[in-house]
């Protein structure tokens, strides 16, 4: 049986992106050595990334969830909609937002205000990926996997219209074998 998905490259192996992770995972855990952070994982796409960041982490931590909605297929509306939000009080809490992919900042910057409002002690950002090239409005995430080009990728989380979350890789999506 042969599983056909419409990549036109891998970008990011499976081997590349546990090897980052796990640094990742290594850099917070000394960052926030003697804390508990609020580690909260943006559905659906940073779920693959979070579920692997976390199993790395060597410190206590607590966990949370939000649902976000910007696109439709490979274009962003440029509007956020908050589907899910976060249980917790984050008041004084230390807070790493964990994201898929930044591409024109605009949910950062929409989550960096929603959440610093609620006046935690401390809000740092972690991004699988990073689009710079694309950016709208100025973030920039303190943790960073890869910073990539400004192309539509797949996998590890990333959906082509809710497709391809499954692949244990980064693929540069090819509209043309959809
Ligand atoms: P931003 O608000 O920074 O423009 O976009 C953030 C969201 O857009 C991401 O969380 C992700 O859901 C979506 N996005 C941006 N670029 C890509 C991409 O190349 N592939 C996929 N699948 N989603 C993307």
């Amino acid at each position: 049986m042969s599983y056909q998905v419409p990549v036109k490259k891998v970008l990011i192996s499976e081997e590349e992106i546990n090897k980052r992770v796990k640094e990742l995972a290594k850099q917070i855990s000394t960052d926030y050595a003697g804390k508990t952070p609020l580690l909260v994982c943006i559905l659906r796409g940073a779920s693959l990334f979070f579920s692997d960041l976390i199993k790395n982490l060597k410190i206590d931590c607590n966990l949370d969830f939000m649902c976000l909605s910007s696109y439709q297929g490979t274009n962003s509306s440029g509007k956020v909609r908050l589907l899910l939000d976060i249980r917790d009080d984050i008041r004084d809490k230390d807070v790493i937002v964990v994201e898929d992919i930044v591409d024109t900042g605009i949910t950062g910057v929409y989550l960096r205000d929603l959440l610093g409002a609620r006046k935690p002690a401390s809000l740092e950002f972690c991004t699988l990926l990073d689009k710079p090239q694309n950016r709208k409005v100025e973030i920039t995430p303190k943790y960073l996997g890869f910073s990539i080009e400004n192309e539509f990728v797949i996998g590890y989380g990333l959906d082509y219209n809710e497709l391809y979350r499954n692949l244990p890789f980064v693929g540069v999506f090819d509209e043309t074998k959809k």
